[in-house]
């Protein structure tokens, strides 16, 4: 199936493994995971991400080094992979020149709509994980190479993009990936879900509890938002990336069918979207400078944070009418 990712792959001898900005779980097993099976089989493989580890995946981080894409290093590369995004933008800066560099960019990713700037690659909007991808990837040239780091690091993107197995896009067959994983990786599944998930300062929790303050719900509780300034993540002592998983709360509520996290950051407002219906956050999302999937997405508005409620809502009223 893949087996014409896999040819192009193993032709070349340096590659640069580009997981997206601001990486999660997903993000980050798929390119530890394939950065090791490619070293492993000889390569000489640089990872590249704009940002650091998130403190919850900072375990992962021994089992392959990472580093920020300095162009000089980048250009070394003869091809290029990109991992859990579909847009090079997505990337950081100095990959988003990489379009034009002559050198093949291949992607791997499970986000709809992708971008025609990829040479090849491997692109399943139906798959709930790119680690479920990259798996497959690697099991069609050999099973028998998946490393115990490697087991663990797919597991991580596995329970991290399906809600631990509970999203619609788990599969029969995500399952047999995720108990072959926990054959080859010898790890017991409370050892990574400790790591990712409880993992809390008290500092987290008195933000939780001032974000709950700031849940305001819309169109008969279907829509529910969760706003949060600047000034309400220094009182906690907390910066933006602490607000990982706030948006399940709203979303969690009986009548909810999307949520919608608003968050004061780099002088813009950052919009984090969650649907649990028919709504289309992806389509949402891609009103306001972002994208995503049909249930999880992302994007940008220019603010202030009140205007920002109002356009989402607005917007996403339009589709459940
Ligand atoms: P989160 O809300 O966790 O930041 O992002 C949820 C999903 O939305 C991510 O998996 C990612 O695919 C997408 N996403 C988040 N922010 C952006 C953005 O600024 N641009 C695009 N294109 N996608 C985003
Ligand atoms: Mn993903």
């Amino acid at each position: 199936m893949n087996s014409r990712l896999l040819k192009a792959l193993k032709a070349h001898q340096t590659i640069g493994v580009f997981s997206h900005a601001r990486p999660d779980g997903d993000a980050l097993g798929s390119q530890v995971a394939l950065s090791i099976w490619l070293k492993n089989m000889g390569k000489n493989i640089f990872a590249f991400n704009p940002d650091p580890f998130p403190d919850n995946l900072k375990w992962m981080e021994p089992f392959f080094p990472v580093q920020q894409p300095d162009a000089n290093v980048v250009n070394q590369c003869e091809a290029y992979v990109f991992l859990d995004g579909n847009k090079l933008d997505r990337f950081g800066e100095v990959a988003a020149q990489l379009g034009s560099s002559g050198r093949p960019c291949y992607m791997i990713d499970h986000h709809p709509d992708p971008e025609m700037e990829f040479d090849d690659g491997i692109s399943r909007p139906d798959i709930g994980s790119t680690a479920e991808l990259v798996y497959d990837l690697i099991c069609e040239h050999d099973s028998s190479a998946v490393t115990a780091e490697m087991a663990k690091a797919l597991y991580a993107g596995i329970i991290t993009d399906t809600g631990s197995l509970r999203f619609d896009s788990v599969r029969p067959q995500t399952h047999r990936i995720v108990a072959d994983l926990l054959e080859s990786g010898g790890f017991s599944p409370p050892e990574i879900h400790e790591a990712i998930y409880d993992n809390n300062e008290i500092r987290h929790l008195k933000l939780l509890g001032a974000a709950l303050k700031k849940i305001e719900l819309f169109n008969s509780n279907q829509l529910a938002t969760m706003s949060v300034t600047q000034a309400t993540l220094d009182e906690a002592g907390c910066t933006y990336a602490d607000l990982e998983g706030f948006v399940a709360y709203p979303l969690s509520l009986k009548q909810t069918k999307a949520a919608f996290l608003l968050c004061e950051k780099d002088g813009r407002i950052k919009l984090s979207l969650r649907s649990k219906s028919s709504l289309d956050v992806n389509k949402l999302a891609r009103n306001f400078e972002g994208g995503g999937h049909q249930k999880a997405a992302g994007g940008w508005h220019d603010g202030p944070i009140e205007q920002a409620v109002k356009d989402v809502v607005d917007q996403a009223s339009k589709q459940l009418n």
